[in-house]
């Protein structure tokens, strides 16, 4: 979706990566993270300075494949510091992450299970909530629901970031894991970092990341580095002219891209998209609605939303793999814009469930 925006920098992102460099496992030995290019670091803290969107002081950074490698690393760190002979529960509100379950269970870990419902968890027992918010697949804005005693919690903020939604206040919990894959549109670098405030837990995900891959791409860290540095310059005041504000362009893109949709279903009975509040994003200066990565579309009570749609060559995710119901499918936003088009043409097509 943002390619168009990296197409015009042209040449200027270029970079070089000779043959003799970035050879050896290490980054820097002396930090906790010694794997954690020094330049990836300092993008990364800038770039949330200027944004503002999360506490990095204080704060351990740890670079993963992806924040998906970071997931896992935290649910190892947690369950791992607990020294519990059971598997620690693993929940999330639905709709929640299709990944979270998937991934939770997919190695049949000795350490945490998949528990489901956070909604309805109340066993007297250690569990991890995995937080999203804005959420993945609603866009809601969230917070834990369990809070119960032996509670930990990982915060995904993946999508908190000025062009999906307004930045209310610097984001400060103990665990936080973002991504480029979101902030920038640079998912197949595969580099996610995590904030961490403890430091045991901080080590045992570093441990997590040695044994299962023995760090993170440099050659993928340098270039998120560059690309980071250059969204941050993008919001200065002092940035070159011909540089626009990253955050500026993708959220009007987003805005363009959300009232497409909702004006191809405007009239229809058989789709419903939810409404966002106005909030004041600190970082615009201005208000703002949210406008997710992920349309979460509820069709009507009885109807296999993924079938109807895919009888119209269009392709979903259904309710079902999110713990809810089959009434309800995800659609991405972030496309390539031709295929975006496309998406919205088609919908408009729906009329009637055999239409
Ligand atoms: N968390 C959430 C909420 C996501 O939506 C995604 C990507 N779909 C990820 C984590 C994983 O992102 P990455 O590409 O960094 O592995």
């Amino acid at each position: 979706m943002y390619e168009t925006y990296w197409k015009e920098l042209g040449g200027k992102m270029d970079f070089t990566i000779t043959g003799c460099q970035s050879l050896s496992y290490f980054a820097n030995t002396k930090n906790l993270c010694w794997f954690l290019e020094p330049k990836l670091e300092q993008e990364i803290r800038n770039l949330h300075n200027n944004v503002g969107n999360a506490i990095v002081e204080n704060r351990h950074v740890i670079v993963g494949t992806g924040s998906s490698q970071l997931i896992l690393a935290a649910l190892f760190a947690l369950s791992e510091t607990l020294n519990d002979p059971n598997p620690v529960n693993v929940v999330s509100a639905p709709p929640y992450y299709s990944s979270y379950p998937e991934m939770t269970d997919f190695l049949r870990s000795g350490l945490f299970k998949w528990a489901g419902d956070a909604y309805t968890f109340d066993k007297d027992e250690p569990y991890i909530e995995m937080v999203t918010s804005p959420n993945n697949p609603d866009g809601f804005i969230r917070e834990p629901v369990v809070n119960r005693a032996k509670g930990m919690v990982v915060h995904d903020l993946a999508y908190y970031w000025p062009q999906y939604t307004a930045i209310t206040s610097p984001a400060d919990h103990d665990i936080m894991l973002f991504t480029v894959s979101k902030c920038t549109g640079h998912a197949g670098s595969r580099i996610g970092w995590a904030l961490v405030k403890d430091e045991k837990v901080a080590r045992k995900m570093v441990k997590f990341i040695q044994v299962n891959t023995i760090g993170v791409s440099k050659e993928a860290q340098l270039r998120a580095a560059n690309i980071m540095e250059i969204i941050s310059l993008s919001c200065q005041r002092s940035k070159p002219r011909e540089l626009a504000n990253f955050f500026e362009y993708s959220q009007n893109l987003m805005v363009e891209r959300w009232n497409k949709l909702r004006n191809a279903i405007k009239n229809n009975e058989l789709f419903r998209v939810s409404k966002f509040p106005l909030q004041f994003c600190n970082f615009t200066r201005d208000f703002t609605e949210t406008y997710p990565a992920f349309a979460w579309m509820k069709c009507k009570e009885g109807m296999d939303c993924e079938k109807v749609f895919r009888g119209h060559k269009i392709v979903t995710r259904s309710g079902k793999r999110f713990g809810s119901g089959v009434e309800y499918v995800r659609v991405s936003m972030l496309s390539r814009d031709e295929e975006f088009d496309l998406f919205v043409q088609r919908l408009s097509n729906i009329h009637g469930i055999g239409n």
